[in-house]
Protein backbone atom coordinates (compact mmCIF):
# COMPACT_ATOMS: atom_id res chain seq x y z
CA UNK A 1 0.00 0.00 0.00
CA UNK A 2 1.43 3.34 -0.69
CA UNK A 3 1.09 6.57 1.15
CA UNK A 4 -1.13 9.41 -0.37
CA UNK A 5 -0.18 13.09 0.12
CA UNK A 6 -2.68 15.32 1.92
CA UNK A 7 -4.74 17.43 -0.91
CA UNK A 8 -3.97 21.04 -1.12
CA UNK A 9 -6.73 23.09 0.59
CA UNK A 10 -9.19 24.44 -2.39
CA UNK A 11 -10.93 27.87 -2.43
CA UNK A 12 -13.71 28.69 -0.05
CA UNK A 13 -17.14 26.82 -1.62
CA UNK A 14 -15.02 24.00 -2.71
CA UNK A 15 -15.12 20.43 -1.08
CA UNK A 16 -11.44 21.06 -0.15
CA UNK A 17 -12.23 24.76 1.08
CA UNK A 18 -10.37 23.70 4.43
CA UNK A 19 -7.08 23.26 5.52
CA UNK A 20 -6.37 19.73 4.34
CA UNK A 21 -4.59 18.20 7.27
CA UNK A 22 -7.22 19.29 10.04
CA UNK A 23 -10.83 18.30 10.63
CA UNK A 24 -13.47 21.11 10.86
CA UNK A 25 -14.93 21.77 13.76
CA UNK A 26 -18.98 21.83 14.15
CA UNK A 27 -17.96 25.75 15.09
CA UNK A 28 -16.14 26.73 12.40
CA UNK A 29 -18.39 25.21 9.80
CA UNK A 30 -21.08 27.03 11.14
CA UNK A 31 -19.69 30.03 11.73
CA UNK A 32 -19.01 30.41 8.09
CA UNK A 33 -22.48 29.62 7.10
CA UNK A 34 -22.90 25.63 7.30
CA UNK A 35 -25.88 24.09 8.65
CA UNK A 36 -27.74 27.29 8.01
CA UNK A 37 -31.37 27.36 6.65
CA UNK A 38 -30.86 29.02 2.82
CA UNK A 39 -33.25 27.26 0.60
CA UNK A 40 -36.17 25.06 1.35
CA UNK A 41 -36.12 21.21 0.38
CA UNK A 42 -38.06 22.15 -2.81
CA UNK A 43 -36.23 24.82 -3.68
CA UNK A 44 -33.00 22.62 -3.16
CA UNK A 45 -33.98 19.63 -4.92
CA UNK A 46 -34.68 22.60 -8.11
CA UNK A 47 -31.43 23.73 -7.79
CA UNK A 48 -29.74 20.27 -7.77
CA UNK A 49 -31.76 18.96 -10.80
CA UNK A 50 -30.57 22.80 -12.61
CA UNK A 51 -26.85 21.87 -11.53
CA UNK A 52 -27.37 18.46 -12.77
CA UNK A 53 -24.69 16.66 -9.80
CA UNK A 54 -24.10 13.40 -10.62
CA UNK A 55 -23.01 10.58 -7.87
CA UNK A 56 -19.78 10.61 -7.13
CA UNK A 57 -19.59 6.88 -5.62
CA UNK A 58 -18.76 5.62 -9.07
CA UNK A 59 -22.33 4.81 -11.37
CA UNK A 60 -22.33 8.56 -11.78
CA UNK A 61 -26.63 8.68 -11.44
CA UNK A 62 -28.30 12.23 -11.21
CA UNK A 63 -28.62 13.03 -7.78
CA UNK A 64 -32.10 14.71 -8.32
CA UNK A 65 -33.27 11.74 -9.65
CA UNK A 66 -32.07 9.66 -7.00
CA UNK A 67 -33.83 12.29 -4.07
CA UNK A 68 -36.94 12.29 -6.00
CA UNK A 69 -37.42 8.96 -6.33
CA UNK A 70 -36.97 8.10 -2.99
CA UNK A 71 -39.11 11.23 -2.01
CA UNK A 72 -41.98 9.80 -4.17
CA UNK A 73 -41.48 6.32 -3.07
CA UNK A 74 -41.88 7.39 0.20
CA UNK A 75 -45.29 9.50 -0.38
CA UNK A 76 -46.77 6.00 -2.46
CA UNK A 77 -46.11 3.98 0.42
CA UNK A 78 -47.60 6.49 2.91
CA UNK A 79 -45.80 7.80 5.99
CA UNK A 80 -47.13 4.50 7.81
CA UNK A 81 -46.41 1.78 5.08
CA UNK A 82 -44.85 -1.56 6.57
CA UNK A 83 -41.59 -0.40 5.54
CA UNK A 84 -42.22 3.36 7.15
CA UNK A 85 -40.71 6.29 6.28
CA UNK A 86 -37.72 6.65 4.09
CA UNK A 87 -34.05 6.37 5.11
CA UNK A 88 -30.84 8.10 4.05
CA UNK A 89 -27.49 6.71 4.08
CA UNK A 90 -24.04 8.02 3.59
CA UNK A 91 -21.37 6.16 1.91
CA UNK A 92 -18.17 6.29 2.73
CA UNK A 93 -17.48 3.02 2.07
CA UNK A 94 -14.95 3.08 -1.09
CA UNK A 95 -13.97 0.29 -2.44
CA UNK A 96 -12.13 0.96 -5.55
CA UNK A 97 -8.61 0.62 -4.53
CA UNK A 98 -6.68 3.29 -5.78
CA UNK A 99 -9.61 5.79 -4.20
CA UNK A 100 -9.10 7.66 -1.10
CA UNK A 101 -11.52 10.92 -1.29
CA UNK A 102 -14.65 9.28 0.99
CA UNK A 103 -12.38 8.57 4.05
CA UNK A 104 -10.16 11.93 3.99
CA UNK A 105 -13.36 13.82 3.46
CA UNK A 106 -14.98 11.90 6.58
CA UNK A 107 -11.96 12.45 8.68
CA UNK A 108 -11.23 16.01 7.58
CA UNK A 109 -15.27 17.72 7.05
CA UNK A 110 -18.06 15.35 8.82
CA UNK A 111 -19.47 18.42 8.92
CA UNK A 112 -20.19 18.78 5.57
CA UNK A 113 -21.31 15.22 5.28
CA UNK A 114 -23.60 15.39 7.72
CA UNK A 115 -25.30 18.26 6.96
CA UNK A 116 -25.72 17.18 3.13
CA UNK A 117 -27.28 14.11 4.82
CA UNK A 118 -29.64 16.20 6.86
CA UNK A 119 -30.66 18.19 3.67
CA UNK A 120 -31.20 14.56 1.47
CA UNK A 121 -33.56 13.64 4.64
CA UNK A 122 -35.68 17.27 4.17
CA UNK A 123 -36.07 16.46 0.83
CA UNK A 124 -37.15 12.66 1.63
CA UNK A 125 -38.85 13.27 4.29
CA UNK A 126 -36.73 10.96 5.49
CA UNK A 127 -36.82 9.63 9.41
CA UNK A 128 -33.73 8.08 10.25
CA UNK A 129 -29.98 8.48 8.79
CA UNK A 130 -26.80 6.09 8.61
CA UNK A 131 -23.43 6.87 7.85
CA UNK A 132 -21.50 3.38 6.87
CA UNK A 133 -17.91 3.04 6.82
CA UNK A 134 -15.54 0.89 7.37
CA UNK A 135 -12.29 3.38 8.11
CA UNK A 136 -11.85 3.62 12.01
CA UNK A 137 -10.42 7.48 11.35
CA UNK A 138 -13.28 8.38 9.59
CA UNK A 139 -15.94 6.73 12.20
CA UNK A 140 -14.60 8.47 14.96
CA UNK A 141 -14.49 11.78 13.23
CA UNK A 142 -18.15 11.21 12.36
CA UNK A 143 -19.05 10.25 16.15
CA UNK A 144 -17.18 13.92 17.77
CA UNK A 145 -19.31 15.43 14.66
CA UNK A 146 -22.39 14.01 15.72
CA UNK A 147 -22.11 14.61 19.29
CA UNK A 148 -21.00 18.26 18.75
CA UNK A 149 -23.66 19.11 16.40
CA UNK A 150 -26.41 17.03 17.09
CA UNK A 151 -28.46 16.21 13.31
CA UNK A 152 -32.32 16.48 12.70
CA UNK A 153 -32.89 13.25 12.94
CA UNK A 154 -31.61 9.93 14.61
CA UNK A 155 -28.29 9.06 12.87
CA UNK A 156 -26.06 5.85 13.39
CA UNK A 157 -22.94 5.37 12.14
CA UNK A 158 -22.77 1.71 11.07
CA UNK A 159 -19.55 -0.10 10.62
CA UNK A 160 -18.28 -2.86 8.50
CA UNK A 161 -15.06 -4.20 7.15
CA UNK A 162 -13.49 -3.24 4.24
CA UNK A 163 -14.29 -5.28 0.93
CA UNK A 164 -14.49 -4.31 -2.85
CA UNK A 165 -18.68 -4.21 -2.78
CA UNK A 166 -18.95 -3.72 0.85
CA UNK A 167 -20.03 -0.42 -0.75
CA UNK A 168 -22.50 -1.67 -3.32
CA UNK A 169 -26.07 -0.21 -2.21
CA UNK A 170 -27.49 -3.82 -2.03
CA UNK A 171 -24.92 -4.55 0.24
CA UNK A 172 -25.18 -1.34 2.61
CA UNK A 173 -28.76 -1.77 2.51
CA UNK A 174 -28.10 -6.03 4.05
CA UNK A 175 -25.30 -4.55 6.47
CA UNK A 176 -27.31 -2.18 8.10
CA UNK A 177 -30.06 -4.52 8.56
CA UNK A 178 -27.53 -6.84 10.48
CA UNK A 179 -27.06 -8.92 7.24
CA UNK A 180 -23.83 -9.44 5.45
CA UNK A 181 -21.98 -6.83 3.55
CA UNK A 182 -22.93 -8.59 0.18
CA UNK A 183 -24.70 -7.62 -2.78
CA UNK A 184 -28.20 -8.98 -3.22
CA UNK A 185 -30.08 -9.19 -6.50
CA UNK A 186 -32.18 -6.52 -7.93
CA UNK A 187 -34.61 -5.34 -8.18
CA UNK A 188 -36.09 -4.40 -5.89
CA UNK A 189 -33.20 -1.18 -5.38
CA UNK A 190 -33.06 0.10 -2.27
CA UNK A 191 -34.65 3.48 -3.45
CA UNK A 192 -37.92 0.82 -3.94
CA UNK A 193 -37.27 -0.98 -0.27
CA UNK A 194 -34.35 -0.62 1.45
CA UNK A 195 -33.19 -0.44 4.94
CA UNK A 196 -36.02 -2.65 7.17
CA UNK A 197 -37.95 -2.13 4.03
CA UNK A 198 -38.70 1.66 3.71
CA UNK A 199 -37.23 3.55 0.14
CA UNK A 200 -33.64 4.19 0.84
CA UNK A 201 -30.99 7.00 -0.52
CA UNK A 202 -27.68 5.41 -0.39
CA UNK A 203 -25.70 8.29 -1.59
CA UNK A 204 -21.81 8.29 -1.35
CA UNK A 205 -20.52 10.91 0.92
CA UNK A 206 -18.73 13.31 -1.28
CA UNK A 207 -22.32 13.34 -3.25
CA UNK A 208 -23.67 14.86 -0.06
CA UNK A 209 -21.44 16.97 0.79
CA UNK A 210 -22.01 18.81 -2.96
CA UNK A 211 -25.78 18.70 -1.77
CA UNK A 212 -24.17 20.74 1.45
CA UNK A 213 -22.39 23.06 -0.60
CA UNK A 214 -25.64 23.66 -3.19
CA UNK A 215 -27.86 24.33 -0.22
CA UNK A 216 -25.27 26.89 0.86
CA UNK A 217 -24.71 28.95 -1.96
CA UNK A 218 -27.08 28.12 -4.60
CA UNK A 219 -25.94 30.66 -7.27
CA UNK A 220 -22.70 28.25 -7.35
CA UNK A 221 -24.73 25.47 -8.19
CA UNK A 222 -23.36 25.09 -11.31
CA UNK A 223 -19.25 25.12 -9.90
CA UNK A 224 -20.40 23.08 -7.21
CA UNK A 225 -21.53 19.94 -9.46
CA UNK A 226 -18.94 20.41 -12.04
CA UNK A 227 -16.24 20.29 -9.51
CA UNK A 228 -14.99 16.75 -8.43
CA UNK A 229 -12.43 15.35 -6.17
CA UNK A 230 -10.15 12.86 -7.82
CA UNK A 231 -7.55 10.37 -6.16
CA UNK A 232 -4.14 10.39 -8.61
CA UNK A 233 -1.42 7.34 -8.70
CA UNK A 234 1.64 6.16 -10.58
CA UNK A 235 3.21 9.87 -10.50
CA UNK A 236 6.56 9.65 -9.47
CA UNK A 237 6.13 11.13 -6.19
CA UNK A 238 3.11 9.24 -5.08
CA UNK A 239 -0.65 9.02 -4.55
CA UNK A 240 -2.32 12.58 -4.42
CA UNK A 241 -5.77 13.33 -3.59
CA UNK A 242 -7.25 16.66 -5.07
CA UNK A 243 -10.14 18.51 -6.32
CA UNK A 244 -10.67 19.46 -10.34
CA UNK A 245 -13.46 21.14 -12.39
CA UNK A 246 -14.82 18.92 -15.21
CA UNK A 247 -13.13 19.37 -18.37
CA UNK A 248 -9.68 19.30 -17.93
CA UNK A 249 -7.78 17.24 -20.01
CA UNK A 250 -6.84 13.76 -18.46
CA UNK A 251 -3.19 15.15 -20.03
CA UNK A 252 -2.67 17.84 -17.91
CA UNK A 253 -3.70 15.99 -14.80
CA UNK A 254 -1.13 13.62 -16.01
CA UNK A 255 1.23 16.58 -16.58
CA UNK A 256 0.84 18.26 -13.08
CA UNK A 257 1.21 14.23 -11.50
CA UNK A 258 4.41 14.21 -12.96
CA UNK A 259 3.68 11.92 -15.95
CA UNK A 260 3.55 14.50 -18.92
CA UNK A 261 4.34 11.45 -21.32
CA UNK A 262 1.95 8.60 -19.35
CA UNK A 263 1.75 5.76 -21.45
CA UNK A 264 -2.21 5.73 -20.70
CA UNK A 265 -4.27 5.12 -17.19
CA UNK A 266 -6.55 2.56 -15.35
CA UNK A 267 -9.71 4.92 -15.09
CA UNK A 268 -12.27 5.06 -12.71
CA UNK A 269 -10.67 2.86 -9.62
CA UNK A 270 -10.91 -0.25 -11.68
CA UNK A 271 -14.52 0.12 -13.02
CA UNK A 272 -13.42 2.45 -16.14
CA UNK A 273 -10.49 0.02 -17.36
CA UNK A 274 -7.49 0.87 -18.97
CA UNK A 275 -6.97 3.64 -22.09
CA UNK A 276 -4.49 4.40 -23.76
CA UNK A 277 -1.94 7.63 -24.30
CA UNK A 278 -4.24 9.20 -27.20
CA UNK A 279 -6.99 8.87 -24.75
CA UNK A 280 -5.27 11.50 -22.58
CA UNK A 281 -6.53 13.90 -24.79
CA UNK A 282 -10.02 13.53 -23.64
CA UNK A 283 -11.58 16.12 -21.25
CA UNK A 284 -12.23 14.70 -17.42
CA UNK A 285 -15.66 14.49 -17.71
CA UNK A 286 -18.73 11.48 -17.47
CA UNK A 287 -20.16 11.73 -20.78
CA UNK A 288 -16.87 12.15 -22.77
CA UNK A 289 -15.52 9.65 -20.76
CA UNK A 290 -18.60 7.44 -21.46
CA UNK A 291 -18.28 8.03 -24.81
CA UNK A 292 -14.86 6.54 -24.93
CA UNK A 293 -15.97 3.23 -23.52
CA UNK A 294 -14.46 4.57 -20.19
CA UNK A 295 -15.65 6.07 -17.13
CA UNK A 296 -14.53 8.52 -14.37
CA UNK A 297 -16.12 5.85 -12.11
CA UNK A 298 -15.09 7.46 -7.74
CA UNK A 299 -12.01 9.65 -9.86
CA UNK A 300 -9.52 7.31 -8.69
CA UNK A 301 -6.99 7.70 -12.25
CA UNK A 302 -3.67 5.47 -11.76
CA UNK A 303 -1.60 6.72 -14.98
CA UNK A 304 0.87 4.12 -16.45
CA UNK A 305 4.64 5.43 -16.55
CA UNK A 306 5.96 5.50 -20.05
CA UNK A 307 8.02 2.43 -19.60
CA UNK A 308 5.29 0.77 -17.34
CA UNK A 309 3.31 -2.26 -18.45
CA UNK A 310 -0.18 -2.23 -19.20
CA UNK A 311 -0.64 -6.38 -18.99
CA UNK A 312 1.05 -5.89 -15.38
CA UNK A 313 -1.63 -3.42 -14.63
CA UNK A 314 -4.55 -5.52 -16.18
CA UNK A 315 -3.10 -8.55 -14.24
CA UNK A 316 -2.45 -6.58 -10.86
CA UNK A 317 -6.32 -5.06 -11.37
CA UNK A 318 -7.75 -8.83 -12.18
CA UNK A 319 -5.72 -10.16 -9.21
CA UNK A 320 -7.25 -7.62 -7.25
CA UNK A 321 -10.76 -8.32 -8.10
CA UNK A 322 -10.35 -12.16 -8.05
CA UNK A 323 -9.79 -11.92 -4.36
CA UNK A 324 -12.53 -9.66 -3.58
CA UNK A 325 -15.06 -11.66 -5.13
CA UNK A 326 -17.52 -12.40 -2.92
CA UNK A 327 -17.92 -15.68 -4.42
CA UNK A 328 -22.21 -15.58 -4.18
CA UNK A 329 -22.48 -15.87 -7.82
CA UNK A 330 -21.17 -18.91 -9.68
CA UNK A 331 -20.83 -17.09 -12.86
CA UNK A 332 -18.62 -14.80 -10.66
CA UNK A 333 -16.71 -17.42 -9.02
CA UNK A 334 -15.77 -19.15 -12.41
CA UNK A 335 -16.00 -16.01 -14.98
CA UNK A 336 -13.34 -13.39 -12.48
CA UNK A 337 -10.96 -15.88 -11.81
CA UNK A 338 -10.61 -17.32 -15.18
CA UNK A 339 -10.26 -13.58 -16.61
CA UNK A 340 -7.43 -12.99 -13.66
CA UNK A 341 -5.39 -16.74 -14.63
CA UNK A 342 -5.40 -15.69 -18.23
CA UNK A 343 -4.03 -12.06 -17.64
CA UNK A 344 -1.54 -13.40 -14.99
CA UNK A 345 0.00 -16.36 -17.81
CA UNK A 346 -0.02 -13.52 -20.59
CA UNK A 347 1.91 -11.01 -18.15
CA UNK A 348 3.93 -14.47 -16.83
CA UNK A 349 4.77 -15.42 -20.40
CA UNK A 350 3.01 -18.75 -20.27
CA UNK A 351 -0.08 -17.77 -22.13
CA UNK A 352 -1.50 -20.40 -24.80
CA UNK A 353 -2.33 -18.82 -28.26
CA UNK A 354 -5.86 -18.55 -27.67
CA UNK A 355 -5.94 -16.72 -24.48
CA UNK A 356 -6.95 -13.30 -26.33
CA UNK A 357 -9.75 -14.86 -28.11
CA UNK A 358 -10.92 -16.29 -24.67
CA UNK A 359 -10.44 -12.90 -23.18
CA UNK A 360 -12.30 -11.24 -26.14
CA UNK A 361 -15.00 -13.67 -25.65
CA UNK A 362 -15.18 -13.00 -21.79
CA UNK A 363 -14.70 -9.61 -22.01
CA UNK A 364 -17.85 -9.27 -24.10
CA UNK A 365 -19.82 -12.39 -22.78
CA UNK A 366 -19.51 -11.89 -18.59
CA UNK A 367 -20.98 -8.23 -18.59
CA UNK A 368 -24.12 -8.10 -16.42
CA UNK A 369 -23.94 -11.32 -15.13
CA UNK A 370 -23.14 -11.05 -11.66
CA UNK A 371 -25.19 -9.21 -8.72
CA UNK A 372 -22.88 -6.62 -8.33
CA UNK A 373 -20.27 -4.80 -10.53
CA UNK A 374 -17.02 -6.92 -9.79
CA UNK A 375 -17.40 -9.15 -12.55
CA UNK A 376 -17.99 -6.25 -15.15
CA UNK A 377 -14.89 -4.68 -13.98
CA UNK A 378 -12.95 -7.59 -14.35
CA UNK A 379 -14.47 -8.20 -18.19
CA UNK A 380 -13.88 -5.03 -18.63
CA UNK A 381 -10.44 -4.76 -17.56
CA UNK A 382 -9.49 -7.57 -20.40
CA UNK A 383 -11.71 -5.95 -22.95
CA UNK A 384 -9.55 -2.62 -22.91
CA UNK A 385 -6.71 -3.83 -22.40
CA UNK A 386 -7.39 -6.20 -26.03
CA UNK A 387 -8.61 -2.29 -27.27
CA UNK A 388 -6.44 -0.39 -26.17
CA UNK A 389 -3.20 -2.38 -25.89
CA UNK A 390 -3.23 -4.85 -28.87
CA UNK A 391 0.68 -4.58 -29.44
CA UNK A 392 1.69 -5.44 -26.08
CA UNK A 393 -0.51 -8.54 -25.81
CA UNK A 394 0.43 -10.00 -29.23
CA UNK A 395 4.11 -8.94 -27.73
CA UNK A 396 3.58 -10.41 -24.71
CA UNK A 397 2.45 -13.67 -26.63
CA UNK A 398 5.26 -13.78 -28.66
CA UNK A 399 7.96 -13.58 -25.66
CA UNK A 400 8.13 -13.28 -21.55
CA UNK A 401 7.84 -9.33 -20.81
CA UNK A 402 10.70 -8.44 -18.77
CA UNK A 403 8.93 -5.86 -17.00
CA UNK A 404 6.09 -8.37 -15.94
CA UNK A 405 8.98 -10.79 -14.65
CA UNK A 406 10.66 -7.89 -12.77
CA UNK A 407 6.91 -7.04 -10.75
CA UNK A 408 6.13 -10.40 -10.05
CA UNK A 409 1.96 -10.19 -10.67
CA UNK A 410 1.24 -12.86 -8.64
CA UNK A 411 2.16 -10.86 -5.65
CA UNK A 412 0.22 -7.80 -6.88
CA UNK A 413 -3.07 -8.02 -5.66
CA UNK A 414 -2.87 -4.49 -3.31
CA UNK A 415 -0.06 -3.21 -5.89
CA UNK A 416 -2.90 -0.90 -6.73
CA UNK A 417 -4.49 0.35 -3.11
CA UNK A 418 -3.64 3.81 -1.97
CA UNK A 419 -4.29 4.88 1.85
CA UNK A 420 -6.07 7.69 2.85
CA UNK A 421 -3.88 10.71 4.79
CA UNK A 422 -3.88 11.08 7.99
CA UNK A 423 -6.31 13.99 9.46
CA UNK A 424 -5.29 15.64 12.69
CA UNK A 425 -7.78 16.03 15.40
CA UNK A 426 -9.46 17.16 17.70
CA UNK A 427 -10.93 19.72 14.88
CA UNK A 428 -9.68 23.03 15.19
CA UNK A 429 -9.60 24.83 12.17
CA UNK A 430 -11.75 25.46 8.94
CA UNK A 431 -11.97 28.15 5.99
CA UNK A 432 -15.26 29.47 5.49
CA UNK A 433 -17.86 27.75 4.10
CA UNK A 434 -19.21 30.38 2.08
CA UNK A 435 -17.84 32.58 0.17
CA UNK A 436 -17.94 36.70 0.73
CA UNK A 437 -19.23 37.00 -2.79
CA UNK A 438 -19.87 34.67 -5.70
CA UNK A 439 -16.82 32.86 -7.27
CA UNK A 440 -15.71 34.55 -10.32
CA UNK A 441 -16.44 32.48 -13.96
CA UNK A 442 -13.86 30.15 -13.81
CA UNK A 443 -11.10 30.35 -16.76
CA UNK A 444 -11.12 27.72 -18.75
CA UNK A 445 -9.74 24.04 -17.59
CA UNK A 446 -8.17 25.73 -14.32
CA UNK A 447 -5.44 22.95 -12.34
CA UNK A 448 -4.86 22.44 -9.09
CA UNK A 449 -2.60 24.45 -7.63
CA UNK A 450 0.82 22.64 -7.26
CA UNK A 451 1.09 19.80 -5.21
CA UNK A 452 1.89 19.89 -1.78
CA UNK A 453 5.09 18.30 0.05
CA UNK A 454 4.46 14.77 1.49
CA UNK A 455 3.11 14.75 5.35
CA UNK A 456 2.86 11.74 7.14
CA UNK A 457 1.51 8.44 6.62
CA UNK A 458 -1.93 7.20 7.98
S1 LIG B 1 -20.71 -10.56 -8.98
FE1 LIG B 1 -19.09 -11.47 -7.74
S2 LIG B 1 -18.61 -9.94 -6.20
FE2 LIG B 1 -20.57 -9.37 -7.12
S3 LIG B 1 -22.11 -10.29 -5.78
FE3 LIG B 1 -21.69 -11.79 -7.38
S4 LIG B 1 -20.06 -13.10 -6.54
FE4 LIG B 1 -20.16 -11.25 -5.28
Amino acid sequence: MTTIRLPTAGPPGTVLGTAPDVGESADAYRAAGGYGVHTTPGELLAHLTASGLRGRGGAGFPAAVKLRSVRDNGDRGGRDAPGGRPVVVANGEEGEPGSAKDRWLLRARPHLVLDGLARAAAITGAARGFVYLSDPAAGESVRRALAEHPPPLPVEVVETDHTYVAGEETAVVRRIDGGPALPAAKPPRPFERGVGGAPTLVSNVETLARIALTAARPDLRTDIARGTLVTLSGGPAGPVLTEVPYGVPLRALAARHGIPDAAGALMGGLFGGLVDARALDLPLEPDALGAADTALGCGAIRFLAPDGCPVTCAADAAAHLTAESARQCGVCVSGTSAVGDALYALAAGTAGPDTADRLDRWSRGLRGRGACGLLDAAAGIAGSLLRAFPGQVRSHLAAPCPLCAAAAPAEGTRRLTVAAPQVAGPPTAAAPVLPPEPLPARPPLPLPEPLPALKGTP
